[in-house]
Order: structure tokens, then sequence, then C-alpha cells
């Protein structure tokens, strides 16, 4: 009685569930958390694993996890569930023994719901840009790594779009920096818009942009940085002293299927045909394979 009365007040939820697959005790806490049907009390105590099973985001989460303490008998074991509305739970299980016939598994649940919050919160913190809300520099290069490795490991195209708008100074100088933050802002949702899901892109500069585009050959990101540079002319920010006009420059770098170039390699290569862009006049595309190493013979 005095242990039942300490696990009720407890602030961690804990189901006590014995061999047979009956609940035997389930909490204040858990109750509360869980939000338990009503006709809870009314269930038989081998129901009552089922109506818990419900309260989960995947009921077969639950199961899959008293089936494997059945199958696979451990002493503790930490795992992490999802309620139905959505809160996460940390849960510690642990196997207990009364003498030697009564065994089961004591659940105890503490909710991190907030906490894990705070640290998706924080994760995306580290790996964005706060302005335009894409990627950051140091995230874009850890992302393109691997999908650089992807691609040599099997041989498939990779291409990259480099980008800087055009006298950009001339926007801050002529309308203020806040309007340049707006342009900033506006062509990143421009082009998250104009690109698929898996394409990777990231503030590279102040007014600069990257954009990785896995399973693509230079002539598909070409058309791609081409379709971003119309994008660009419909950038139109209304202030009281006019509507900037923008264009950018575009520099676009492929490898081709099995050729073993790094990441500075192809990034320089956007580099070296961003330079071309503006060299040229601005306003347009320029694009280059990066080349093979000089073979030594
Ligand atoms: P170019 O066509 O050769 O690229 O000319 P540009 O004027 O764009 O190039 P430059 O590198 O001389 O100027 C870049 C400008 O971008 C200067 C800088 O104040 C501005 N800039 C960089 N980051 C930001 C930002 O976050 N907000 C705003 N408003 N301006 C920025
Ligand atoms: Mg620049
Ligand atoms: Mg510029």
């Amino acid at each position: 009685v005095l242990l039942e009365a300490v696990i009720q007040s407890s602030t961690n939820g804990i189901i006590v569930i014995d061999s047979d697959l009956s609940v035997v005790l389930c909490n204040r806490r858990l109750s509360a958390v869980l939000e338990l049907p009503e006709r809870w009390e009314h269930l038989q105590d081998a129901e009552k694993i089922h109506a818990l099973a419900q309260c989960y985001q995947q009921p077969e989460a639950f199961y899959e996890e008293i089936e494997e303490l059945v199958k696979n008998p451990v002493e503790q074991r930490l795992t992490t569930l999802e309620t139905r509305q959505g809160r996460v739970l940390d849960c510690f299980i642990s196997a207990y023994q009364v003498g030697e016939q009564k065994s089961g598994w004591l659940f105890s649940y503490q909710d991190v719901t907030e906490q894990k919050l705070a640290e998706d919160k924080l994760r995306h913190l580290a790996i964005t840009d706060s302005l335009t809300r894409v990627f950051n520099r140091r995230h874009f290069f850890a992302l393109a790594q691997t999908e650089l490795d992807r691609a040599r490991r099997y041989n498939r195209d990779l291409s990259v779009i480099l980008f800087d708008i055009d006298h950009f100074k001339n926007v801050n100088d002529s309308f203020g920096h806040l309007v340049g933050d707006q342009v900033l802002e506006t062509l990143a949702s421009y082009c998250k818009s104009n690109l698929r899901s898996f394409d990777v892109i990231g503030r590279y500069g102040g007014e600069e942009f990257i954009i990785l585009l896995p399973e693509t050959s230079l002539k598909r990101a070409a058309q791609i940085a081409e379709r971003l540079r119309k994008q660009a002319l419909e950038v139109h920010i209304q202030t009281s002293r006019g509507t900037p006009a923008i264009t950018i420059s575009l520099g676009v770098a492929g490898i081709q299927p099995g050729q073993m170039a790094t990441l500075d390699q192809l990034i320089s290569t956007a580099d070296q045909a961003l330079y071309r862009a503006k060299a040229e006049g601005r306003d347009q595309v320029f694009a280059l394979y990066v080349e093979e190493p000089a073979k030594s013979e």
C-alpha cells in the first residue's frame, strides 16, 4: 500500500506489467500524459495493454517493444515513444522479479517534449541562416560533402550553382540596408520554390548563394540556373524611393559520372564560372565542367 502510494505520486509516469502482459498498475501521472480513456478503470487487466497501445502515435511500436521484451528479456532498456497527442516520452524499462514466480516489467516514463522542442529549435538555429532561412555555409558544406561522396561512389551526376546579386552595393546605397535584406529574403524563397526537395541551398556569403543539385548534369543545371536568373527579375520590392531592379549572375559547375573531383574543385570551378558570368556583362549564366586533373605519365 505504501509502495503503491509512492508510485502513484511519482512525477514520472509509471506502468507495471506482469509476465502475462496484464497491466498491474498505471499511475496518475501516466494516465494524465497518455489521456487514458474513461473506461480504463473498468477494463480487465489483460485488455488494458491494448488500450495503452492505442495511446501511442504508433501502437505497433509499443507492441514491438513488448514483444521484444518477451522474446529477449533484458534487465533494463531505454527507448523513446511518442503519444497520440504528440508528446515525446523517454521510457526506461526494467524487469522485476518477486520471489520465484512473479515477474514482469516496470516502465518509467519521463516527458521530454519541451526539452526535445528546445533541442530541435537549437539545432535549426545552428544550421540555418536566420535572414534567408536557407542552410548556413557550414551546414551546406557538410551536406554537400555527403552528396559528393555519394555521387562519386555510385557514378552519378552532380552539379552546383553559385550565384551573386549584381551591383548589390548599389541597392543598399540607394534603397537602404533593410531593403537589401528584403531582396535577399525574397530571392532565397523564390529559389527554394524553384528547386526540388533534395536540392541543397545555402548562403555562401553576404549576397551569394550556393545550390547543390544531386543527379543533375551540367546541361540540366545550366537550364535550372537560367530559370533562376529569370526568377530574380521578378523580385520587385516596392519602396518609397521606387523598386530596385534585381539581376543575378550565376556560375554552374558539374562533375561527370565517374569523375573523382573534390568539393573544393567543384566549388572553385563554379566560382570561376561565376566570375566569367560577371565579366561577360552580368545577368547571365556561365557553365563549366570541373577539369580532369592532368594525367601524370
Ligand atoms: P557585383 O555585381 O560585382 O557582385 O557587385 P556588388 O555590388 O554586388 O558586389 P560587392 O561585393 O562590391 O558588394 C556586395 C554587397 O553586398 C556589399 C554588402 O554591403 C552587401 N551585403 C552583404 N551581405 C548583406 C546583407 O546581409 N544584407 C544587405 N542588405 N546587404 C548585404
Ligand atoms: Mg559578392
Ligand atoms: Mg554582388
